[in-house]
């Protein structure tokens, strides 16, 4: 809210007077709102504002992409503060009852479940919903204008089942329950079923104003109205906003610094979920595509955990997203798959509904992999870059031997890389002879690696990571 708002105002003078309430005049600089509370009494003070006006940023009252009057909170990272008073920063959830009075024509939802919908005076009416769970500030949302409201049946009944709803603009309704929302109960079950309980009462998907493609405000993901009306939307979002609700919204980063442990989650689990669901090789897929976005990126000299990085947008970037996703992937590799999900469920059932910092994660990996990680966090959290493999690539016939001379040839300032299990396979006459795994200790200046192999697996050809599913690159030099 910008100091020419100004929007605070005493409560109604001349009402019904509260016993016990005292008036006070705040005062409010367009960041800070300061309270007067007098000589403290102990216990629990209970502070009451009232706010008039209209926000500047973090509420939209306008119309949607389908001409109808509307209002949509909006509220990363920290455009709450706009309209709503808070300690408005994600190291400080609170549990939230939305009461909000809209045209009897409207539709209102926000986060929680609805436990209130009376008749008001002049044509309107008052919704109450409730949210009892600590969310962080910026996923709490309510939004209001006519809707259309779809009820999607869980596959599952029983006492995990999640209410799953569609809330979209009545034209674009068909197209929402039929295209990118038409798995969407499964999706929801199969993240159920690799993480743990879903963290909220219920699930809504809504058509809304919002300046981002998604936003995975707590059990009230809001879709960017746009592509939605234009029928471009697919399921990816979907997932990713999702996989959202358990990393982000129920674990949540405590600073804006450790936002990989929020987007790069949702963006892994997002392939995760989608292959679990038959999309064979979307991981894969996924994880090349990521390594040359991130490559190609101008954040690729800065940390994931980038504490220099001031303003929260500047995150939103391939080191959170690409490069937090890649992290997960390859300390998956590292510590196989049974740690790795037994890990990521004791993190989130250790921290749902708290924030976390990313040594939370890496404590619950130690644990399931029964090894220490310290040195993985470090390298691919507070250091820049990727390992640049240089590999030279020597066979001797006689000795059946196959040398592979490597260095890392990085800028020294992103140091070297340890790296304990890089695929490397062996080719010959067009064909693969052999797959071998070769540790890199990350030391000295090169390092020698010799494969002993049969006579019939001498190669003619050598590829380094051929799935190109590990974050570096790597030229190879003969045979
Ligand atoms: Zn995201």
């Amino acid at each position: 809210m910008r100091p020419e708002y100004a929007g605070y105002a005493p409560a109604p003078r001349g009402g019904e007077r509260e016993p016990g309430v005292e008036e006070v005049e705040g005062a409010y600089d367009g960041r800070v709102l300061r309270v007067p509370l007098g000589p403290r009494r102990g216990g629990v003070e209970r502070v009451r504002v009232v706010l008039t006006g209209t926000p500047t940023d973090g509420l939209a009252i306008g119309t949607t992409a389908r001409g109808r009057p509307a209002a949509f909170v909006d509220g990363w990272p920290q455009r709450l503060r706009h309209w709503l008073p808070a300690v408005d920063h994600p190291g400080d959830k609170a549990a939230i009852t939305w009461t909000i009075t809209a045209p009897d024509t409207w539709q209102v939802v926000a986060n929680g479940v609805n436990t209130g919908r009376v008749a008001a005076p002049g044509g309107r009416t008052t919704w109450t919903w409730r949210e009892t769970r600590p969310i962080p500030t910026y996923v709490m949302v309510f939004g209001a204008t006519p809707m259309t409201v779809s009820r999607h049946p869980p596959l599952l009944r029983g006492p995990d089942t999640i209410p799953v709803e569609v809330w979209s603009y009545a034209e674009d309704s068909a197209f929402a329950d039929s295209v990118p929302f038409r798995r969407v109960t499964t999706i929801l079950e199969t993240l159920q079923r690799i993480i743990g309980p879903f963290p909220y009462d219920r699930l809504a998907h809504v058509q809304a104003a919002t300046r981002f493609g998604g936003m995975e405000n707590a059990g009230v993901i809001f879709y960017d109205e746009d592509g939605w009306a234009a029928h471009r939307m697919g399921e990816g979002v979907v997932r990713h906003e999702s996989a959202h609700q358990w990393f982000g919204d129920a674990v949540t980063p405590a600073d804006w610094p450790h936002l990989w442990l929020s987007e790069g989650f949702a963006s892994y689990f997002d392939l995760v979920a989608g292959e679990a669901l038959g999309d064979t090789g979307l991981v894969a897929r996924g994880m090349r595509r990521a390594a040359t976005s991130y490559r190609r990126s101008d954040a690729v000299d800065r940390p994931v955990v980038d504490t220099a990085a001031g303003d929260p947008m500047r995150l939103l970037n391939a080191n959170s997203y690409q490069k937090g996703a890649l992290v997960l992937h390859m300390l998956r590799a590292i510590v196989g798959d049974s740690a790795f999900f037994r890990g990521v469920r004791a993190y989130y059932a250790a921290h749902r509904d708290s924030s976390v910092t990313s040594d939370a994660l890496r404590r619950a990996m130690e644990r399931s992999a029964g090894t220490d990680l310290g040195w993985f966090f470090d390298q691919w959290r507070w250091r820049p870059g990727y390992p640049q493999l240089d590999v030279a690539v020597q066979v001797d016939s006689a000795q059946r031997r196959v040398e592979l001379t490597v260095r890392q040839t990085q800028l020294p300032a992103w140091g070297r890389f340890r790296l304990p299990a890089v695929p490397v396979q062996l080719l010959r006459g067009g064909q693969v002879v052999s797959t071998r795994t070769i540790a890199l200790d990350g030391r000295g200046g090169e390092q020698r690696v010799t494969l002993q192999v049969p006579r019939d697996q001498l190669p003619e050809l050598v590829l380094v990571d051929p799935a190109g599913t590990l974050l570096l690159t790597a030229t190879v030099r003969g045979p």
